[in-house]
């Protein structure tokens, strides 16, 4: 459900001026007397805080489960390939099955699954969660590990971190989103109820907002 003067500043192409545009957005209404939730969901690279000139705080850090087949016990029986969601294992009968972790969400239906409990579950740190404050702004922000490939999963983690903050606390929420279209800017674009699309006049930008404007919660 959206949650009330939340707005998106979004748009498909990278450069364009979103992030700019957003903490700028945030800094006006926070000098006019706006109380501001800044929240900066460009997972991959959030940089808002610097444009704000802010102290950022680590607010938590991005855990996932993962799996980790012991080959003395398996049997091949595939039950943990057949229940994967997003076929982070694969194998064939009777083999070890190959784990592909990029893909995994850490669920844990595998190790549940697995009739023989072969499989062991460890841990690994995929991002981090921050916060910080400038005047009347606050900002909170997730920024996903070096080398890490889970963007989506950086995303849910910040939706969460979002929905446990009182919004009594403010009257403006900003959402500067990732640029693209994929499943990081959606989920963004799910805090909101009114979006903003930034973008330049150029043949690239125009395809790129055009790709944005398809976006199913824009059309909503
Ligand atoms: S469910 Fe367990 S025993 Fe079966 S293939 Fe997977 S790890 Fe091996
Ligand atoms: S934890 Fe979930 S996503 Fe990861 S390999 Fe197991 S079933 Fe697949």
């Amino acid at each position: 459900m959206a949650e009330l003067n939340a707005v998106a500043v979004t748009g498909g192409k990278g450069g364009a001026g979103k992030s700019t545009i957003a903490v700028n957005l945030a800094a006006l209404l926070s000098d006019i007397g706006y109380r501001v939730l800044l929240v900066d969901a460009d997972v991959d690279n959030p940089n808002d805080y610097i444009y704000l000139g802010m102290e950022r705080r680590e607010a938590g850090r991005i855990v996932i489960r993962t799996p980790a087949i012991d080959q003395s016990l398996c049997d091949g029986c595939l039950e943990c390939v057949r229940i994967c969601p997003t076929h982070a294992l694969l194998g064939k009968k009777g083999n070890v099955p190959l784990f592909f972790e990029d893909s995994c969400l850490g669920c844990s239906l595998c190790a549940e699954i697995c009739p023989r409990k072969a499989i062991k579950e460890g841990k690994k740190e995929i991002g981090t969660l921050y916060d910080g404050e400038s005047g009347k702004i606050k900002m909170i922000s997730a920024a996903i590990r070096p080398g890490e490939a889970r963007s989506p999963l950086i995303a849910h983690n910040l939706v969460r971190f979002f929905r446990q903050i009182d919004k009594n606390q403010f009257d403006k929420i900003i959402i500067d989103t990732c640029p693209g279209v994929a499943n990081p800017v959606m989920q963004a674009l799910r805090l909101a109820d009114h979006a903003l699309i930034v973008t330049e006049p150029t043949p690239l930008g125009r395809h790129d907002m055009e790709a944005i404007l398809k976006s199913p919660h824009l059309l909503a």
